[in-house]
């Protein structure tokens, strides 16, 4: 049987440019446009031209896309005609495929923001319909407060998205704007809907205050409608929008929706779903969410031995679905509550292979729970894990020797009479017969010591160069005078790869050293640098 098509539209940078913190340049934009065109989507909004120089430009010249490339903006302002509003004709200059317009469909809005009548607003929403169709753009109207308008006054809400409609607007978009609607009315409601404008005109764009914005959009879809607009991770406004990273993957692996439905992204783009989840994260300079579902680092992780060795024997004992199939992979906990299978089953993703009697797997084990007894945790620094097996195994060779180094921190007034602190760190560093001395100023004593550290390593200077830092996090383990320090530190390659190290000591500075040491040799064994 030939399946329906599910459109989806993606407005990170409409919508999604709204969360609390996040500010796209031009270049991210353009950026972020062309991973979404990548992965498939059938709709990337990129911005309300008009309304800010960064979306005027964006759309003032033509991206070539695949996706149908969206401006959003609004309707006509009531009392003006439609040739008359100069935001609409911005709106309808822009170089964009299709334009989204916001319209208001709950009357009371209707009186008390936009204080005009009723039949105002819906001559608005044809005028302005017709006006974006005449300009040979395609037409969706984004119906804001759809539900809570449809709960106060359902026929004007119904009138206002089927003006949309009969005026030619290809996608009837339902907003759950204040996104506290629930499933089960999202799919009464749309239910209703449909029985007015065919469901393959209808859209939902939900939002996530009660946690329920994918849940909303599925409920949407199995009422009839058939476009979901969300954005990636989910970000937005307030809790944000339903997620596409979670919707995609539940819509392609999950056979009630598979079997029924079909999207525009294929296998492949879905595999590079967890790698584009990452790359928006770095944009945003924020770490990824580790427990986010199908792409996070612990979506497929496991600690509990029995669990482990189940999972050996056969992955789908518990897992839902399969890790490569959105780019992610399986994660065996290394951790003193894990036994012999955990550890054997990182090191054969790993590559490493031992028997399993090997008397150094028991030496590892010790090694490991001697370890993490001391504040050390392997079960979130895969790279150092990595590495402190190779080393009882013997294959890490000793690339240099980091004979000395010293850190200073100051505070003083600068040329211009401001206090400022500075940090300064010297290296000595012994690499094969010759000693390299490297000085580095940071903001602070981990940060210089960094520069000073990747600043000449001499033969190995070229494979660390794309090295760089992403995330650094503290954590004091056994508050009082017997506390120690615990740093993870993430980096990232010139691939994109990324890996975490762990150091441990009473002293911050020590501790710091050890994840950044482990992090560079870590880079060296991956990199294959010979000694
Ligand atoms: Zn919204």
């Amino acid at each position: 049987m030939a399946r329906e098509r599910l459109y989806l539209f993606d407005t990170t940078l409409r919508d999604g440019a709204q969360t609390n913190g996040v500010d796209f340049t031009l270049n991210d934009k353009i950026a972020v446009a062309k991973m979404l065109d990548e992965l498939g989507l059938d709709y990337v909004e990129g911005g309300y031209p008009g309304a800010n120089p960064t979306d005027t430009d964006l759309f003032a010249t033509d991206h070539g896309f695949d996706t149908t490339f969206t401006a959003f903006g609004m309707t006509r302002r009531p009392g003006r005609s439609a040739s008359n509003d100069p935001g609409l004709a911005a709106l309808l200059d822009a170089k964009a495929d299709a334009i989204c317009f916001v319209a208001k469909t709950w009357d009371y809005h209707v009186k008390v923001a936009l204080e005009t009548t009723n039949e105002e607003n819906l001559s608005s929403i044809r005028d302005s319909v017709a006006a974006a169709k005449g300009k040979g753009r395609e037409v969706l109207v984004d119906c804001e407060h759809f539900f809570d308008g449809y709960k106060a006054n359902p026929q004007y809400a119904l009138a206002c998205a089927k003006a949309a409609y009969d005026a030619g607007a290809r996608w009837v978009v339902l907003c759950d704007t204040n996104g506290g609607t629930l499933p089960h009315e999202i799919e009464r409601i749309v239910g209703d809907v449909v029985k007015v404008i065919p469901g393959d005109h209808v859209g939902i764009h939900a939002h996530n205050d009660t946690d329920q914005a994918v849940a909303n959009s599925l409920a949407a879809v199995r009422a009839g409608a058939r476009q979901i607009q969300g954005t990636l991770n989910g970000i937005g406004e307030r809790c944000g929008n339903a997620n596409l990273v979670s919707i995609i993957p539940t819509l392609k692996l999950k056979k009630e929706f598979a079997d029924t439905f079909e999207i525009n992204v294929s296998d492949d783009q879905l595999r590079a779903l967890a790698g584009a989840s990452r790359r928006l994260d770095d944009m945003l300079n924020r770490p990824s969410n580790r427990h986010a579902p199908y792409v996070g680092d612990s979506a497929f992780a496991t600690k509990a031995g029995i669990h482990a060795s189940a999972i050996l024997k056969d992955p789908q004992t518990y897992e839902h679905v399969m890790p490569e199939a959105v780019g992610n992979r399986r994660r065996v906990l290394v951790s003193d509550q894990g036994g012999r299978s955990n550890l054997l089953s990182e090191l054969e993703r790993i590559g490493l292979s031992v028997e399993r009697n090997d008397p150094r797997i028991a030496r590892l084990l010790d090694e490991v729970k001697e370890r993490e007894a001391l504040g050390y945790a392997y079960e979130g620094a895969d790279a150092s894990f990595e590495l402190l097996a190779r080393r009882i195994l013997g294959t890490v060779p000793d690339y240099f020797d980091v004979e000395q180094f010293d850190v200073n921190v100051e505070q003083r007034y600068n040329a211009v009479g401001k206090r400022v602190t500075v940090a300064m760190a010297v290296v000595k560093v012994k690499v094969g017969g010759e000693t390299l001395i490297s000085a580095g100023e940071g903001n602070g004593p981990v940060n210089a010591l960094d520069v000073a550290l990747r600043k000449d390593l001499g033969k190995y200077q070229k494979f660390i160069e794309g090295l760089k830092l992403i995330d650094y996090r503290v954590r004091i383990l056994n508050a009082g005078t017997e506390a120690v320090t615990r740093v993870l530190i993430e980096s990232e390659d010139e691939t994109g790869e990324s890996w975490t190290t762990v150091g441990v000591s009473p002293n911050i500075i020590d501790a710091s050293f050890q994840a950044l040491m482990d992090s560079i040799i870590y880079k060296l064994v991956r990199s294959g640098a010979k000694v």
